[in-house]
């Protein structure tokens, strides 16, 4: 199998590089990755200035660039400036969970969408807190992927989390939809040196009241999730009541 591996926090961040470790023995790995933490970027991608592609040594046998970029950036040069044809689209191991809304905001999930947009097959790989638990990441990605064999949407992508807990704590997989994860963010006003006021975005997740089938029930409850994903944002459920109401 030939794997594309991307992120959002950077080439030189932990998770990227467990997760080709956790690939190298099962096939071919290329990293095309943000130069620097590009979190919270979205889909966003570069049009008004050139994009760098350096190609650099980080991990021993594997082929690798690092972009000046957004991650949409990097998966878009590495599909259509490189010509690779990967199998699979894998992106992260994101220092953080990708939760329900978060989604709208995370390079993670865009590079993986961008990799379906291109019309290859792309998962996101998210551990929900700290990085000494990206062992158990790369354990239930390996299941995942090789044993399980999960089967790849062509028209979306599959959204994994896994809880940040020590492996033998994990309770199994679900299959889950995407849930509402509100911040309670805080914007705090400090000034430079030269009196200027300028502010800071902070904040945490809102208490959630998690229902079952919802991915972030899934993780607080000890289960990896897995949420198949599509881009249509269509409302279905109003398409034919505005339909009605424009014919009346
Ligand atoms: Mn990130």
């Amino acid at each position: 199998m030939k794997f594309l591996v991307t992120n959002d926090d950077g080439i030189d961040a932990s998770g990227i590089k467990y997760l080709v470790d956790s690939l190298q023995d099962y096939g071919e790995v290329c990293v095309v990755a943000p130069s620097q933490e590009r979190s919270g970027t979205g889909h966003a991608i570069t049009t008004h200035q050139p994009l760098r592609l350096t190609k650099v040594e980080r991990f021993p046998g594997v082929e690798s660039y690092m972009v000046d970029g957004t991650p949409t950036d990097c998966v878009k040069m590495a599909l259509q400036a490189l010509g690779y044809q990967p199998d699979l689209v894998v992106s992260g191991i994101n220092l953080g969970a990708n939760l329900g809304t978060d989604v709208l905001y995370s390079g993670t999930v865009a590079a993986a969408i961008e990799g379906v947009i291109c019309g290859f097959p792309a998962m996101a790989v998210s551990l929900c807190g700290e990085a000494s638990f990206l062992p158990t990441a790369t354990e239930y990605l390996q299941r995942i992927i090789f044993e399980v064999r999960l089967p790849m949407p062509r028209d979306g992508l599959l959204n994994i989390n896994v809880p940040a807990i020590p492996l033998n704590e994990i309770r199994g997989v679900q299959a889950t939809r995407l849930g509402v994860r509100v911040y309670n963010n805080t914007f705090e006003k400090r000034f430079d040196p030269r009196g200027l006021p300028y502010y800071w975005m902070g904040g945490s997740p809102a208490n959630l009241h998690g229902q079952e089938g919802v991915d972030h029930f899934a993780v607080e409850n000890g289960y990896v999730s897995v949420t198949p994903i599509h881009f249509d944002l269509t409302n279905y459920g109003l398409l034919n009541e505005l339909q009605t109401y424009l014919d009346d």
